[in-house]
């Protein structure tokens, strides 16, 4: 029998002929639209951080304040040792800005997609998923046990013949029994966006739940950036809205807006908010400050700075629809994985960071590279970019 090391190593093996291997990449800085890289400085283009308040002064100044006042680490789960201020003032502030009737903070992202579908949805229900919706929600809603149909991304027409069959199914079934459709708002991977009144008029007609996950719409769609929900004028139909505190805001977390109903039972019933420690205090102190930081004044110029940064790249590499709206993130679609890994190595060579995303992250043959851009970037910077992607297609 192989020892547990010659397995590992013969799996990696294959990661590495099939172009899938990953590997970390050591930097010694702070997030922002410069990274140092082997001692040579590379403008990044991988970043979520759109509106580059990952290092802004008052989000590190907010988690300075909240360590002084709370301390380095939290101590326990929210349900043992009392749930800190901090959290509260978090919440009322997500609440406030995405106007609905309460939130909920979690450790990440991820957690709360994880805690949220399995606390809600179980082996009677049904989950209908977009086919490109993020990990953390695929896992999820495996994880929850119901049965799980997949619709073509964006595809209305698609969702209907599954709810039809998923109303079919439950009509049978005395029980009460749930239909969850869950989507991105802005397609991490991809950048277009969910056709969000279609969705809301689908799942109303068949008596389904949504949940609209809103990475990568919040702090760039909506007023103030609220989402794209918002810039569809549905975020009152939508049952369940995520999103992370990660990205445009800056710091780290995760977080769902909702009913007080909503937010109570996943208080009760959320296994990764339940099991699991508080966030710490800086990571809230800090989003805290970025939620404000969003709706301020220089937020909206942040906004306005990215959108220009949008509209340039659109006019530099054509390939999207010029009436959607302006998400920073911009797919360099290559298929082949290793075609995409070297040209993600030639950009480097010439100063350009943006990573080659691959299975599992995206289906194989539809690797690509990722842009995203951030309102950080210069002019300058877009150039060199334009320049380097005009070559390659070349
Ligand atoms: C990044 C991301 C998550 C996970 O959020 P984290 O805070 O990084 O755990 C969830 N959904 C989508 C669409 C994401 O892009």
């Amino acid at each position: 029998m192989p020892s547990f090391s010659d397995h590992l190593n013969q799996r990696l093996a294959t990661l590495r002929r099939e172009n899938l291997f990953r590997e970390l990449r050591r930097i010694d800085a702070p997030a922002g639209p410069r990274l140092v890289l082997d001692g040579r400085t590379l403008i990044n283009f991988a970043s979520n951080d759109y509106l580059g308040l990952a290092d802004h002064p008052a989000l590190k100044e907010a988690a300075i304040k909240s360590v002084e006042k709370f301390g380095a680490g939290s101590g326990s789960s929210r349900l043992i040792c009392g749930s800190s201020r901090l959290f509260h003032d978090l919440e009322s502030a997500l609440a406030d800005f995405k106007q609905t009737g309460a939130a909920l903070a979690f450790s990440s992202g991820y957690a709360t997609a994880v805690g949220t579908i399995t606390a809600l949805m179980g082996k009677d229900d049904i989950i209908i998923l977009d086919k490109l919706v993020h990990a953390s929600i695929v896992d999820a809603a495996r994880l929850s046990g119901a049965k799980l149909r997949i619709f073509a991304h964006n595809d209305l027409n698609d969702l209907e013949d599954r709810l039809r069959w998923a109303s079919e199914t439950l009509a049978d079934s005395r029980a009460n029994r749930s239909i969850l459709v869950v989507t991105e708002s802005v397609f991490s991977m991809d950048g277009d966006v969910a056709p969000l009144r279609g969705l809301v008029e689908l799942k109303e007609k068949y008596g389904a739940w949504l949940m609209v996950d809103e990475a990568h719409a919040l702090g760039v769609l909506g007023q103030h950036g609220r989402g794209l929900a918002d810039e569809c004028g549905v975020s009152r139909h939508i049952e369940i809205q995520m999103g992370t505190l990660s990205k445009a805001v800056g710091a780290s977390g995760g977080y769902i807006c909702g009913s007080r109903a909503l937010v109570d039972y996943l208080i009760n019933r959320a296994r990764s908010f339940i099991f699991s420690t508080a966030p710490v205090p800086a990571a809230a102190g800090a989003a805290l400050a970025g939620v404000q930081l969003l709706q301020s004044r220089e937020g909206e110029q942040r906004r306005q700075a990215l959108h220009q940064r949008i509209h340039k790249l659109r006019g530099l590499i054509p390939g999207r629809a010029s009436e959607q709206p302006l998400t920073a993130i911009f797919p360099v679609i290559v298929g082949d994985e290793a075609r995409a890994v070297n040209t993600a190595a030639r950009l480097r060579e010439n100063n350009i960071f943006a990573p080659a995303v691959r299975y599992p992250t995206v289906a194989r043959g539809a690797a690509r590279l990722r842009i995203s851009l951030t309102a950080a970037h210069s002019a300058e910077d877009l150039d060199a970019l334009a320049q380097n992607l005009a070559r390659i297609n070349r």
